[in-house]
């Protein structure tokens, strides 16, 4: 690895979810010569100590200020700084690193994103959400202060690969894969009956909870669509969608001359991170190699819009614009928990997401576009969060 420019100084925000622990993992795997500078988390104080012993960061930080006693105790003797609350988090985010991992889950993840891209350090950007409520302001930031974003998403990190930014113009569509997640054969009947337990079971990648849900209702997609339009400057129209159950072909770029360019590789998330990581050389590290010769057979099939109404509602809050993505996400994270504490059915989440911007736009939230992104995000957030909650409030709990 010595000729390769990698990055040395790293930041891993969400250390203790699942892309958190699959990125300390490859620098393990990989042997990475790194030198950990924050490891941030929300409430797991047990991990985020455990990680913190392995790597000996300058300073561990937990969003939970209750947890904070804990995490003490843990790393006493240690020499590991410790920290809490959602300023430290700020904090963390903005020491000299060169890479920072921004895997936080949900609109969290934001703030700290915002802020490390300020400091000009490349980031490698898992957590969906600082694109869908900022994406444009956050891409900006990151190039005016010298680094940049680079996706970590699988689908992303595909299209990242295959893109040549040159000939942008002649790109005729992005075309994101999608496995159909747990339902894809279901009925609209048996969705509408689905089980959280049913949801979370993802049939080839192992994620957080909340993601998992989003693929099986593939708001996950829709979600990925307004953010492949952001990252590649895409209008909604020439964003597609195709469903591909074997998660081999981790998406596509078709351009003006008829050629279609994709990136494959066995479903594990260490392979896009190890990208973001090592970009624009290539890590090597012991990852599983793409046999195709054993599988065989790779199927493709369009989606089907009746069942998946999430895609059709995204590309709507995408033609929008304004703050219709981040009142899309915010509804459908409170749809999401509603859906896992039972209040809700499978099929009353992308109602609540539906009916969330039905009633924010018609209030002229959609439109809305102030000068301070964060602020105005945050009160989109809030305020769809509280709508959503009314919404799912007059729903009936499934039986
Ligand atoms: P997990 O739920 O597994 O992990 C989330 C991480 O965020 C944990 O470290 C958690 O800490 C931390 N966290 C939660 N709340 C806060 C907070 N308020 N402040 C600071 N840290 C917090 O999520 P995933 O790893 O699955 O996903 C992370 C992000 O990456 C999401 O935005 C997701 O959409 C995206 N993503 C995930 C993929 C995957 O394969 N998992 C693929 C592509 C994108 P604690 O453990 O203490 O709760």
């Amino acid at each position: 690895m010595g000729s390769l420019n990698l990055p040395r100084r790293v930041t891993v925000l969400g250390s203790t979810g699942s892309v958190g622990i699959s990125t300390l993992d490859l620098f393990e795997k990989a042997r990475a010569e790194v030198e950990v500078v924050a490891l941030v988390a929300g409430r797991n104080a047990e991990k985020l100590a455990e990680q913190a012993l392995r790597w000996r960061p300058q300073v561990a930080v937990l969003e939970d200020e209750s947890a904070l006693p804990r995490l003490r105790e843990l790393l006493a003797g240690s020499g590991v700084e410790t920290a809490a609350g959602a300023v430290a988090v700020a904090e963390a985010a903005t020491r000299e690193a060169q890479w920072v991992m921004s895997a936080i889950v949900g609109f969290a993840g934001l703030a700290p994103t915002l802020a490390a891209a300020r400091t000009g350090a490349v980031i490698a950007l898992a957590n969906k959400e600082s694109l869908i409520c900022a994406g444009p302001e956050l891409l900006r930031t990151a190039k005016r202060a010298g680094g940049a974003v680079i996706p970590v998403d699988s689908e992303h990190s595909a299209i990242f690969q295959v893109f040549e930014p040159e000939n942008a113009a002649q790109v005729a569509r992005l075309i994101l894969t999608a496995s159909g997640g747990p339902f894809r054969s279901w009925t609209r009947e048996q969705m509408e009956a689905a089980t959280p337990e049913q949801a979370l079971a993802h049939p080839n990648w192992s994620m957080g909870a909340k993601i998992s849900v989003d693929s099986a209702t593939m708001m996950n997609k829709g979600l990925e669509v307004i953010e492949a339009a952001y990252l590649f400057a895409m209008p909604p129209e020439r964003v597609d969608v195709l469903i591909h159950p074997q998660s081999i072909v981790h998406s596509l770029v078709e351009y003006a001359d008829g050629s279609t360019l994709a990136q494959l590789g066995p479903p594990d998330m260490r392979t896009p991170i190890a990208c973001a990581y090592a970009w624009p050389d290539r890590l090597p590290w012991p990852a599983d190699r793409l046999d195709l010769a054993r599988i065989g057979q790779l199927t493709f099939e369009a989606p089907d819009p009746v069942r998946f109404p999430a895609l059709a509602i995204a590309k709507a809050a995408l033609e929008t614009g304004g703050s219709a993505p981040a009142i899309m996400n915010a509804a459908d994270e409170i749809a999401v928990g509603a859906f896992l504490s039972r209040r809700i059915g499978f099929g009353d989440i992308p109602r609540v997401v539906a009916r969330t911007l039905e009633r924010m736009e018609a209030e002229g939230w959609g439109r809305r576009n102030e000068s301070d992104v964060l602020e105005t995000a945050r009160a989109a957030d809030a305020t769809a969060r509280r709508v959503a909650e009314e919404v799912a409030g007059g729903l009936k709990a499934p039986a």
